[in-house]
């Protein structure tokens, strides 16, 4: 039986089965386009959470050794289910997210890629294998499952992110326990409930809402083998050391700044179109948003700050629900007290405000948590709303005299997420693309965000660990290697003791 009105109390997933809230610790949930509350969500015990984890643990054993492609048939009726209930899915992402129906859209599309990608992964489990490395000796080497994962998610993509991991993961042979933000925890459940009717096993994946006390609980229970973390920096620093000291493997994903250089020769319209999708989509809180403009030359910096400027007052912003907006609410009010603080910030320090975005109001929503697009031309490397990630609507630009100026800036900062170059100037471009400290770049692609057979990471502070999120870096995070060396007893092949290292 599958619970579909789970928007109003959101509980947990456990063994197969919908949780419904129990000890009454709830949390509200908001619209943020209205502000009103749109439900609650149980902030799970510690004995659900230690529920989930056993649950996993007991599926493991039979789990592990489902052939890889019976996994996939699950994936594969999993992808027909997402994409049967995708109106639901995004009415769920955009009530609690905040974002334009479309943009849940996409982000669902996204997701699915995910696990049409799953549906592909027996082909890379594969292993290697070399025979007659000696004399009648067959080696291999083969991928194995680690035990119980979990993966711990952020809010701004409440579905797609967590379809970078557990998909995965359980194809490896894993079992997963899974704590999505607990501000739009809905989606990911309700995908979580299609999982079990696509035909996942109970355990396979239970999902947990909760705080820190629930991420606590997962980083120290010796059962969790590998954590997958994506949220902000400061906390993706703190799991990947306390995951790590308890001798777990983790891949921590964390915040950004992400910069596009203009140079002199791109195509401005081009460019303009971009720069608003990119900077104000999803009202900023993409974790590749592009928020730094850097012009290269005046004439560029005074070109883009007009057209820019005239841009941004067409812009339709309103509630995610009316599909002809071009941009939501951001997701609460303590979050727009924040991004208003950094506007007032570069107020202080002096940037040239040239669309200022507090200054929104949108009729019949004035309880939501609005605020428009911001531009700020002449901004100074030293400024706070340079340095600091503000995840919101707000897109500044610095004037730089050249590219190698440029270069520098990105290079010099302290994430390494996404960056983009607009040119027409091939040389130009492929110098970048192998000078800049970026782990994701954008030849006149705004968003360069990898498909799903390409992993996604960013460099520097941008992630902890070794192995990016998703496509084939997941199946290495989620396996470790076992190499097998093997002889059978020949007659032909008798030998007396070797005292000297084997070597051919
Ligand atoms: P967040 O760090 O506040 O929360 C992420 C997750 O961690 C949530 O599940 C939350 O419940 C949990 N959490 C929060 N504080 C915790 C703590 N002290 N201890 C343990 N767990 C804690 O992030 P957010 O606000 O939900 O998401 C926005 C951030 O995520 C932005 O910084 C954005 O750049 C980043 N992000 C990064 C990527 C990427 O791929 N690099 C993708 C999406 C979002």
């Amino acid at each position: 039986k599958r619970d579909t009105d789970m928007t109003s109390l959101v509980g947990h997933f456990i063994h197969g089965e919908h949780v419904a809230p129990q000890d009454g610790n709830l949390i509200d949930i908001h619209n943020p386009s209205t502000g009103a509350v749109c439900g609650q969500v149980e902030m799970a015990s510690s004995a659900l959470v230690q529920k989930a984890i056993d649950s996993a643990k007991a599926a493991y054993p039979a789990w592990r050794a489902t052939p890889p492609a019976k996994r996939a048939q699950v994936m594969f009726r999993l992808k027909v289910l997402l994409e049967q209930h995708s109106d639901k899915i995004c009415e769920l992402i955009s009530e609690e997210h905040g974002k334009v129906l479309h943009d849940a859209k996409g982000e669902l599309q996204r997701g699915i890629e995910n696990v049409e990608f799953a549906c592909g992964m027996p082909q890379l489990l594969k292993g290697e294998h070399s025979k007659d490395v000696g004399p009648g000796i067959d080696a291999w080497s083969e991928f194995q499952p680690l035990g119980v994962v979990t993966g711990i998610t952020p809010f701004n993509f409440p579905a797609m992110v967590p379809l970078w991991m557990w998909p995965s993961a359980i194809m490896c042979g894993n079992t997963f326990v899974l704590k999505p933000s607990e501000k739009d925890p809905s989606s990911a459940l309700y995908i979580a409930v299609l999982a079990a009717e696509a035909g996942l096993p109970p355990g396979v994946l239970n999902v947990v809402n909760g705080d820190k006390a629930a991420v606590d609980q997962l980083l120290e229970d010796p059962t969790i083998q590998a954590v997958s973390f994506v949220g902000s920096t400061p906390v993706a620093e703190a799991i990947y050391q306390k995951a790590s000291a308890n001798g777990k493997r983790c891949q921590a994903l964390g915040g950004a700044k992400n910069h596009a250089i203009v140079m002199p020769d791109a195509d401005v319209d081009n460019v303009v179109n971009a720069l608003m999708g990119a900077a104000f989509g999803s009202c900023g809180e993409r974790c590749m948003a592009l928020s730094v403009v850097l012009a290269v030359g005046d004439e560029m910096g005074d070109t883009l700050r007009d057209r820019l400027s005239a841009q941004i007052e067409t812009l339709k912003v309103g509630a995610g629900s009316d599909n002809s907006n071009d941009m939501g609410p951001l997701i609460s009010a303590q979050h727009f007290d924040t991004v208003s603080g950094f506007i007032d910030s570069g107020v202080s320090q002096e940037a040239d405000l040239v669309s200022d975005g507090r200054k929104l109001s949108v009729e019949g929503f004035e309880e939501g948590y609005f605020l428009g697009a911001t531009l700020f031309d002449k901004v100074k490397p030293h400024m706070e709303i340079y340095q600091k990630e503000i995840f919101g609507p707000v897109l500044v630009m610095l004037r730089v005299p050249d590219m190698q100026t440029a270069l520098e800036l990105i290079n010099e900062h302290e994430y390494g997420n996404g960056t983009c170059i607009f040119t027409r100037d091939g040389e130009a471009a492929r110098f970048f693309i192998d000078q800049v400290q970026v782990g994701m770049v954008g030849v006149n692609v705004p968003l360069p965000v990898p498909v799903s057979y390409h992993s996604f990471g960013g460099w520097k502070r941008s992630l902890f660990g070794d192995l990016h999120a998703y496509g084939p870096d997941s199946v290495r995070f989620y396996t470790r290697r076992k190499a097998i060396t093997q002889r059978w007893p020949s007659t032909n092949l008798r030998e007396g003791s070797q005292f000297s290292f084997p070597s051919n």
